[in-house]
């Protein structure tokens, strides 16, 4: 379709105004006590139980259906490009779509979740000790957690794993009061666990889950052991709170497996066991290796597992 003559300055205009837009959101130097009290405090805080709710009702991954509709759209419209005009001109209108599309999409991700990136820090926001955080404390943790899987392992098997596509009462309970503990005054709303068209990458890169940084959805992967599932969902409910420091979640996610059933308990524990024995140095640099007190485990620690970035 061929533009009318005045249709085009102010579609550059507004294009200009959204890259210029897109450049100082990305890299002005905004303070994090700034983020804090007014976008993750504030904005953010605001807005996610609405869009966390809306995206829970919906049964199948919206942020699927997002990729799928601007990929299709933008092949629709390039190939019209294409085959429109010249190739040169063609070419050139894709690489400014391409630039204005990504800048859409990247302001739309910072605005509804990506500025979390740029928060106070949880050490900030929390007494913390780092002194506190040394070989000996780590041995300790490694026993405690042998320990309580030992201890946890007939209840939790007995109790039984929540469905894959449900929220675990339980579980969304003790992500609230976790949630207090870290001072959050607002109400999170936790996402129903959903599967991607992703899953197959997901499963082939060892990645348990992310969230939709757009809908503020919970995406897991379809592969993962019901015994792993407590505590990755509760890894990405900590993104949804506005947690977007990965080590943060993890800790999130631990103390609301901790707060929640023996089965979830089960699940926190396997997670801290697997994450201590990977930070403990080779058996020769210490009199006693806390991982060989994980022969005593009742259940064996699958390669999945052992090998899986959360
Ligand atoms: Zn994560």
């Amino acid at each position: 379709m061929k533009s009318r003559p005045g249709q085009s300055a102010p579609f550059r205009a507004r294009s200009l105004v959204l890259l210029v837009v897109t450049a100082l959101a990305a890299l002005a130097p905004l303070p994090r006590w700034a983020i804090e009290r007014w976008y993750s405090n504030g904005f953010y805080a605001a807005i996610q139980p609405a869009i966390t709710f809306v995206s829970n009702n919906v049964p199948f991954a919206l942020f699927d259906a997002l990729l799928i509709s601007v990929s299709a759209a933008f092949v629709v419209i390039g190939a019209r490009d294409l085959f429109g005009s010249s190739k040169l001109r063609g070419t050139a209108r894709i690489l400014a779509r391409t630039a204005v599309w990504g800048a859409a999409l990247y302001l739309a991700l910072l605005v509804v979740w990506g500025f979390n990136y740029r928060r106070e820090r949880l050490a900030d926001r929390l007494p913390f000790d780092a002194s506190a955080v040394n070989q000996a404390a780590v041995a300790r943790l490694a026993s405690a957690a042998v320990e309580r899987l030992n201890a946890l392992h007939p209840l939790a098997h007995a109790e039984g794993w929540t469905r894959a596509s449900v929220v675990d009462p339980s579980l969304a309970g003790a992500f609230e009061r976790v949630l207090r503990l870290t001072g959050a005054s607002g109400r999170v709303v936790a996402g129903r666990p959903k599967h991607t068209i992703f899953d197959w990458y997901f499963r082939r890169a060892g990645v348990s889950g992310m969230i939709d940084p757009y809908f503020l959805e919970s995406l897991v992967a379809g592969d993962l052991l019901p015994v792993e599932r407590p505590f990755v969902i509760a890894h990405e409910w900590g993104h949804l709170a506005g947690l977007a420091d990965e080590g943060e979640a993890n800790v999130v996610g631990w103390f609301v497996c901790l707060q929640a059933t023996p089965a979830s308990q089960y699940s926190g524990w396997l997670f801290m066991t697997r994450r201590r024995s990977a930070r403990c140095p080779p058996p020769t640099a210490w009199p006693w290796h806390p991982a060989s007190a994980l022969v005593r485990a009742p259940t064996c620690v699958p390669s999945a597992i052992a090998s899986r970035p959360v």
